[in-house]
């Protein structure tokens, strides 16, 4: 028996014997097969190879980011967070061996593990297990979890506290409950989010960007990326680190309210002429 894992997007299935006929991440519009075809490949193949290592970043004070190379399946970064002994790994990667546990350990190991959506489900329950932390995901994506566990916590509603300054919020638009993670006590109190791909820090980093599908570029609804501004703009961070490791370093709110102006101007015909 062996826990599968799509070469494609890097999500780890519940145990078969033979590999899923197909991967439901990667069939839906928001992601792709891949054009030469459905790969599989098992987190003990990957350490065997030997070709792939993490490297673990300290960003910032308590905050670490964790990214594995060369790229695997859709090539996120983790991040980890630290708040008076309470450690949440934001988002997943695929890739976790020996070096890795022994690193985070030495980080103080991890508690929660939240995920902001099923792109970046990953190995999470290979981390939960290992570090013996709970997972926490919106239930609203249920579905899309195609390996279950004790230890995934569904939580409902528009916000949920891990702990006091820690709050996952629904923004929904890429994934019915899609979230993002506000830290009010990181960047020295000015607060920072961890957006995953929700608020997609673009090339030029003072912007972002909002989509439903971003490998097949398919926008968003104008009104749904003005009702995610009205939620952010009531949140309290200065600073936005997304999925790929890009920063908006300073006026985080600003940056997000002048994106989403700029972006719905395009989808109506009036911020160029053509
Ligand atoms: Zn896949
Ligand atoms: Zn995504």
């Amino acid at each position: 028996m062996n826990h599968f894992i799509c070469r494609t997007c890097g999500i780890q299935y519940e145990q078969s014997i033979l590999p899923p006929d197909s991967c439901l991440i990667c069939n839906d519009e928001r992601q792709y097969v891949h054009p030469k075809g459905q790969s599989w490949t098992t987190l003990e193949r990957l350490i065997q190879d030997n070709i792939y290592k993490n490297d673990i970043i300290q960003d910032e004070e308590n905050l670490y980011s964790i990214h594995t190379k060369p790229n695997f399946g859709i090539g996120q970064t983790a991040y980890l967070v630290q708040q008076n002994e309470f450690n949440v790994l934001w988002d997943c990667i695929t890739y976790l061996d020996d070096f890795t546990v022994q690193e985070i350990s030495n980080l103080g190991g991890i508690d929660a593990i939240a995920l902001s959506h099923p792109h970046y489900y990953a190995t999470q329950v290979e981390w939960a297990e290992t570090f013996d932390a709970l997972i926490y995901i919106h239930e609203d994506d249920k579905e899309w979890v195609t390996r279950p566990s004790e230890r995934i916590v569904f939580w409902s509603g528009e916000k949920h506290e891990l702990k006091s300054g820690l709050i996952l919020h629904r923004l929904g638009g890429h994934f019915q409950g899609r979230s993002v993670l506000e830290w009010q006590h990181g960047n020295q109190g000015l607060g920072i989010l961890l957006s995953g791909d929700i608020i997609q820090v673009v090339q030029d980093q003072d912007w972002v960007s909002f989509m439903y599908s971003y490998p097949n570029l398919i926008p968003l609804p104008a009104s749904k990326v003005a009702e995610m501004v009205e939620k952010i703009r009531l949140m309290k961070f200065d600073r936005i680190y997304n999925a790929f490791h890009r920063i908006v370093k300073r006026d985080g709110i600003a940056a997000v309210e002048r994106s989403a102006n700029r972006y719905i101007k395009a989808l109506k015909g009036k911020l160029f002429e053509t």
